[in-house]
């Protein structure tokens, strides 16, 4: 009696051991990992002369960074601003997968292109970091489906249908909201509807992140492939246009697809516009002065003054734990297998406490592993999943 109740606490002894042994050696697991980020936006800073090959000050990211952060893959995204129309958006994407391009080519030990999962393995194999290409707006084909050809030969392997602003074919979230009784329709067009066919024939992942919802469901009876949501969050935990509600959560874990959690304070916490608005009121004489020294667009403008009153904004930058909730939300309504990571690096002005940059992926890792995920759901998370959808939907 005395022996198997010693065995008992032995047992239980060598169990806590081994979970706080997982906690502690979470950098391990995560550099072991395979870990994708499907979104990232700092190709608006290369056009703006930043040079990602080495360390910046600027931004979320740079090649330096990634590799701290221990990222394998990132989905650069190829996203036009709708102000800048004097040029068209399908010149102005061709420019921006040029500047990836040019990125790759200037550094040919350290990063590679891949256009299907076979590439990744090998690049990764190779020890090097890995670029892939998202479009953010199907705005540059132009509503022409050989444009869209053009952009998977490139090497292009997800569109979201819409950004903020819709295209002629889709509707945007933004629009379904705001714009609803002006709309003269929602949803999908039948030319829409060929958009989804062709990109699910040439093997392009359709990106449901921006899209209103009737766009969502329309998508949804069309595709025959797995979809993925680059970076959105959750409708339940934040009531933001840009998050999922829990049935469309629970439609594209049947569709087999993946929801690619983004960072945004926004889009994570419902008391964030709040608080920032209230902080704006404040901030903005200082802001409006910064701007006016900074060269580039509007976008441009907005991050790098914020980036320069960062310290202002930590009092309401959300903790670590509230990003953290979407993935486990997702994860506990339809399974570890349709979550991931969408960060919208350099596409947020703020990010949520201890993920100031892609250098604190890890600390995703950790909190997964403290909130008692095992080890292959968490690989799964980090990559694993993203990388399920891509094989399902490529070309053979
Ligand atoms: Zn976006």
């Amino acid at each position: 009696m005395k022996i198997s109740r010693c065995i008992v606490y032995l047992l239980a002894a060598f169990s806590f051991a081994g979970s706080f042994h997982d906690i502690t050696n979470y950098r391990k697991l995560h550099s072991d990992a395979l870990v994708v980020d499907t979104h990232n936006d700092v190709v608006q800073y290369i056009l703006n002369g930043l040079d990602i090959s080495s360390r910046t000050v600027h931004g979320h990211s740079d090649l330096p960074r990634f590799r701290d952060g221990g990222l394998d893959v990132e989905m650069f995204s190829i996203w036009v601003p709708p102000e800048k129309t004097y040029r068209s958006y399908y010149e102005q994407a061709d420019e921006q997968i040029d500047s990836i391009e040019s990125f790759v080519l200037r550094n040919p030990t350290h990063v590679g292109l891949a256009t299907n999962s076979r590439d990744v393995e090998k690049l990764i194999g190779e020890g090097k970091f890995v670029a892939m290409l998202g479009m953010e707006g199907g705005h540059p084909i132009d509503n022409d489906l050989k444009k869209l050809e053009h952009f998977y030969r490139r090497g292009v392997r997800y569109m979201t249908l819409t950004w903020n602003n819709s295209t002629d074919w889709a509707t945007s979230a933004k629009d379904e909201t705001d714009q609803e009784k002006h709309l003269p329709r929602k949803g999908l067009t039948p030319f829409g509807k060929k958009v989804v066919r062709k990109m699910n024939e040439l093997g392009m992942m359709i990106d449901i992140s921006h899209v209103g919802e009737q766009t969502f469901w329309d998508v949804m009876k069309v595709t025959r492939k797995p979809v993925i949501a680059s970076h959105s969050s959750v409708w339940a935990l934040c009531h933001h246009r840009r998050n999922l509600k829990d049935e469309q959560l629970r439609t594209i874990a049947k569709n087999g697809g993946v929801v690619c959690i983004n960072f945004n304070p926004p889009f994570i916490d419902s008391t964030y516009a709040r608080k920032e608005n209230k902080l704006l009121e404040r901030l903005q004489p200082r802001l409006d002065s910064i701007r006016n020294t900074i060269r580039g667009d509007e976008f441009i403008k907005d991050q790098y003054a914020t980036e320069a009153l960062m310290s202002e904004f930590d009092a309401i930058r959300p903790p670590l734990s509230t990003l953290i909730d979407h993935f486990d939300y997702v994860a506990k309504l339809v399974g570890a297998d349709h979550v991931g990571i969408g960060s919208d690096f350099n596409g947020i002005a703020v990010a949520p406490k201890e993920m100031d940059d892609v250098t604190y992926l890890p600390n995703i890792t950790r909190e997964l592993l403290k909130r008692g995920y095992s080890e292959s759901d968490v690989r799964k998370i980090l990559g694993g999943n993203f990388m399920r959808v891509l094989r399902a939907v490529e070309r053979k």
